[in-house]
């Protein structure tokens, strides 16, 4: 039976209180417009205000709310990852809990899905937020969108339309729910964007700052290295070491000149070697990086990217 779900849809959140009867009184009156079968499944990433028992009261009062209780805070990745896994519909649809995301255009994301697309992205055209936030934002996404060949306006908005398949493809650790776009672009999906009205956070504060960008940044070079080079990492790493072999190599054809051709001594030299020394160095760390990255890849198994205390189902 509960494959005939039509719809679900997936919201994670933390410390939301306030925004959560709210939330589900509008996308109740949205979801019930649109008739199709639908649930809602709230994952609770860690709250510590009375999200919990708001959600508890919407499920006791409602069979199509589903609560999934995280332990702790394991961040907005695994509480997506955890709603694509416990959710049952064959079109999920993500949004935020703060009521920034209006329900009411659910319909125009699922219109887009169906004319053959099998992931549509909400672009937030006029957003309504901080310059703090937007400015990072609009940094972010011109430079996500000219390396990738993805072109998105809005990578890291929450409200996307998925088809469950590509829910089931993305695999999403750390902070790489804003790259959802990219990575199932990379698979081949077909995705794209409609614009929709973004509203001002109504309650409760906001969980990111200005630090998400650096992140953001560091996961979009992981995001590059595993989609381009995991399959092939002597196309990176050999191009890599043959340069640097070619510096080292071009440094010591110097010194042995000066030694053999002009007699100098070259044992006091030691700034060059410095200079070797730390693009090496450098580059150790650098490939250390990534090769760590590339073993999260591979033994990454969604379920033990989270705990899970209870699920109210
Ligand atoms: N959120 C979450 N876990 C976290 C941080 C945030 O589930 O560790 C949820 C949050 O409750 C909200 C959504 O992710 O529903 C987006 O967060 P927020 O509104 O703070 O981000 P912003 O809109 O300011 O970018
Ligand atoms: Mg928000």
């Amino acid at each position: 039976m509960r494959e005939d779900i039509e719809l679900s849809i997936v919201i994670p959140l933390l410390n939301e209180e306030a925004n959560l009867k709210p939330l589900y009184s509008e996308l109740k009156e949205a979801l019930d417009a649109l008739g199709r079968s639908y649930e809602i499944v709230f994952v609770d990433d860690g709250s510590t205000d009375g999200s919990v028992q708001a959600l508890a009261e919407l499920h006791a009062a409602d069979d199509r709310v589903k609560v999934v209780e995280f332990r702790r805070n394991f961040g907005k990745t695994a509480a997506l990852t955890a709603g694509f896994r416990l959710s049952h519909g064959q079109i999920v649809v993500t949004m935020d809990a703060d009521l920034q995301d209006d329900p009411a255009e659910i319909g125009v994301l699922l219109g887009k899905l169906e004319e053959g697309y099998d992931l549509v992205a909400a672009w937030r055209f006029e957003r309504q937020d901080p310059l703090s936030k937007t400015l990072p934002s609009r940094l972010f996404n011109w430079t996500v969108a000219s390396l990738t060949r993805v072109r998105l306006h809005d990578f890291n908005c929450g409200f996307k339309a998925y088809r469950r398949l590509v829910t089931e493809e993305v695999k999403l650790y750390g902070e790489l729910h804003r790259f959802i776009p990219v990575l199932a672009f990379l698979k081949g999906f077909r995705i794209t964007e409609v614009k929709v009205v973004h509203r001002p956070r109504r309650a409760g504060q906001s969980k990111y700052g200005i630090g998400r960008l650096g992140r953001g940044l560091l996961d979009f070079l992981t995001v590059i290295f595993l989609t381009t080079y995991l399959k092939r990492p002597l196309h990176l790493f050999g191009t890599a070491g043959i340069a640097v072999f070619l510096v080292g190599f071009a440094i010591n054809a110097y010194m042995a000149y000066l030694r053999f051709f002009l007699d100098q001594a070259i044992g006091t030299r030691p700034l060059l070697l410095l200079g070797v020394l730390s693009m090496l160095l450098g580059l150790q760390i650098i490939s250390t990086g990534l090769l760590g990255e590339m073993l999260r890849n591979l033994t990454f198994r969604p379920e033990e990217e989270y705990s899970i205390r209870r699920v109210l189902d």
